[in-house]
């Protein structure tokens, strides 16, 4: 165990400022700031007309009935804090369950300190300020992901904030199935002088750039119309959109094209059902490619879109998972690029997504403080193994997708209700706007923020909490998104992770004698799966009721006290579906299982490895080591029941 020391940079104080700490180290410092900004935000009140005299008379604190009241809050408050106190404990390093931990202080404290002003994202007339930080936001990540993040340029990206990755993907979905359908309206309408494709097929098959074009040349054809001309085509492509027909009427009107599919890696997470629901598709028409270790088959998925071209079966998106909510397996994005590219020569078009809800921000580890993509030698001289080739050129491939889910309330962390979408072109979002027409003219930082003054209209979701965009960039302002800022995070857990990951290769040969320990498939981020069985047992039902007692060991129950849980962690399943038949046969093997691909899926522990003190160099006290004493403790009791 010094030896794990030894071998780690010495210990980052610079972090050390950025959170509130499993021990609420810092509970000064986040008090004398909430303090502090509550009192500005009190004479802020008070200086809005001084003049007029308090309307809660300071006697009103001795009437009965405001005593009452108060009474009553503190009462219910008591009880409030009371009952949280059996939340689960995020902050502490002994959580590596679900993807939470403790919290950034500098968005906590700006979130906080946001609230009482109650800003509402949908317009800047209720929130003045904090709608150009979500604007801004949106830039920080941009740049984060290597898209054009200069608000002076033609083609630079845009980002908002959700309330989760979910709806993150669902804007994405909205987008790609607006985008395509442009031109189809255009045709439809007749619109003279534009470089129109030849049919409904062509139309919908555009690349994204070409839409943008499109849409850039309809803009410019309809200003020099004069007025009266100009409401006419207006008229006439608007009723011919499809956000006007709705899917039904204008895909009947256009029998040559079938309902699009979404192409996306069987691991995906259920939003993308989710999203495919509320944008009036089916499940039917999202396609769920196999996987090969849970990273997206590329063979499997070029076989699908050679059916679907062969069906004339149009595919609205493909998406990539960087970072699977279940296994941390990263997609190989640029081979989901390179699939759409021989799709194109053969007519086929669509948008490239990356659900990034949960890896999003593990590319702060590649970006250099300049912008630039750091090498891969650069970045794995800093790793035991992170990262591979392939996980170096997904994260490299980002740059050229179109669109991208990041969640700040999971890696950034951030407080819940906060996910990000961000597109590599704002151009498009005109497409989705309420108002009809949105025609930019922007060449100025300025013209571009208040372009999108009017957030509410681009966006799923109408108020929202302009307060927690407050957070998001007050933190992204702290620690920028590059390797040499943010990115010292996500190294000290993915550095974390490699320990981890080989300390529990080295357990499973201690334990050959007490379990029988395997590590499914190698993580590609911060988290790991473990597949433990109690030695010589062939049933796998068996080996899932030991792994339930265990994962009771290791769960909030509110029938208990915290304090008797050890460690939090999580579970998951190894669908056959989703592994693979051969892999499948391959794990249950290793396990000394009799393969069973009809029963149910084998249970494995998840952990997900994001608290910055799961080495804590200061007390020389390493909580992987310790998870590993617990496992072992607990493991051998509950084999023998
Ligand atoms: C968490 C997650 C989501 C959903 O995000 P929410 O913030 O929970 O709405 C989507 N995709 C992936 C890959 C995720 O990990």
């Amino acid at each position: 165990m010094d030896e794990t020391f030894a071998a780690l940079p010495p210990r980052d104080h610079g972090l050390d400022a950025c959170f509130l700490g499993p021990y609420g180290e810092n509970a000064h410092l986040l008090e004398k700031l909430v303090v502090e900004f509550l009192r500005d935000h009190v004479y802020w009140r008070r200086n809005f007309h001084p003049d007029d005299p308090p309307a809660i008379a300071t006697t009103t604190a001795y009437q009965p009935d405001y005593l009452a009241v108060e009474s009553r809050i503190r009462r219910e408050l008591h009880q409030l804090s009371a009952q949280l106190k059996k939340s689960v404990p995020f902050h502490s390093p002994r959580y590596i369950g679900h993807m939470a931990s403790d919290l950034l202080l500098p968005g906590l404290a700006a979130q906080m300190l946001a609230l009482p002003y109650n800003p509402n994202n949908v317009t800047d007339e209720v929130a003045p300020v904090t709608i150009e930080m979500e604007l801004k936001v949106g830039l920080q990540l941009a740049r984060m992901l290597g898209f054009s993040h200069d608000p002076t340029q033609a083609d630079c990206a845009f980002g908002h904030l959700t309330s989760g990755g979910t709806v993150a993907n669902y804007q994405a979905l909205r987008l790609a199935l607006a985008m395509k359908a442009f031109p189809v309206a255009l045709r439809a309408a007749g619109v003279p002088e534009l470089a129109l494709p030849d049919d409904d097929w062509q139309a919908f098959n555009l690349s994204g750039e070409a839409v943008i074009d499109l849409l850039g040349q309809w803009q410019k054809w309809l200003a020099q119309l004069d007025a009266t001309a100009r409401a006419q085509w207006r008229e006439r492509v608007r009723t011919q959109r499809l956000e006007e027909r709705g899917l039904v009427d204008f895909f009947a009107a256009h029998p040559s094209l079938r309902l699009p599919h979404v192409l996306a890696p069987i691991t995906a997470h259920y939003s993308w059902s989710k999203g495919m629901k509320l944008l009036g598709l089916g499940r039917a028409q999202l396609d769920l490619i196999p996987t090969r270790g849970m990273r997206l088959d590329v063979d499997a998925l070029n076989d699908r879109l050679q059916h679907l071209l062969r069906e004339r079966i149009p595919v609205l998106m493909a998406v990539a998972v960087l970072g699977s909510t279940e296994y941390g397996t990263i997609d190989p994005v640029d081979a989901v690029l390179d699939a759409r590219q021989a799709c194109r020569a053969q007519g086929m078009d669509f948008a490239v997504h990356v659900d990034a809800a949960w890896g999003g921000y593990l590319t702060t580890i590649f970006r250099k403080p300049d912008g630039g993509f750091r090498a891969r030698d650069e970045v794995a001289a800093e790793f035991i193994y992170f990262p591979s080739p392939p996980i170096h050129r997904a994260f490299a491939a980002l740059a050229d997708t179109d669109s991208v889910t990041v969640d700040p309330h999971k890696l950034g962390y951030l407080p819940f209700g906060s996910g990000a979408f961000v597109c590599r072109d704002h151009r498009a979002m005109a497409l989705l706007a309420e108002r009809a027409d949105y025609v930019f003219h922007g060449d100025s930082p300025d013209d571009y923020f208040a372009h999108y003054r009017g957030l509410g209209q681009f966006i799923p979701e109408g108020s929202k909490p302009g307060a927690a965009a407050a957070g998001v960039y007050v933190a992204h302002r702290v620690l920028p998104l590059d390797h040499s800022q943010f990115g010292r995070l996500p190294r000290a857990t993915v550095r974390a992770t490699e320990i981890f990951y080989e300390r529990a290769l080295r357990f499973a040969e201690e334990q050959t004698e007490q379990l029988t320990v395997r590590v499914p498939f190698e993580p590609d981020s911060n988290l790991v799966c473990l597949a433990i069985n109690p030695p010589g047992n062939p049933s796998l039902a068996r080996a899932n009721a030991f792994m339930q007692r265990l994962y009771a060991a290791m769960r909030a129950d509110p029938q208990q006290p915290l304090q008797t849980r050890e460690f939090f962690g999580s579970v998951t399943t190894l669908r056959p579906e989703l592994v693979g038949a051969d892999e499948t046969r391959r794990i249950h093997a290793s396990l000394g299982l009799e393969p069973d691909l009809e029963g149910e899926p084998l249970m494995v522990l998840r952990h997900t490895l994001m608290n910055p003190y799961l080495l804590d160099q200061e007390n020389g006290i390493s909580y992987i080591e310790r998870y590993f004493e617990f496992l072992a403790r607990c493991g051998a009791q509950l084999a023998r029941c």
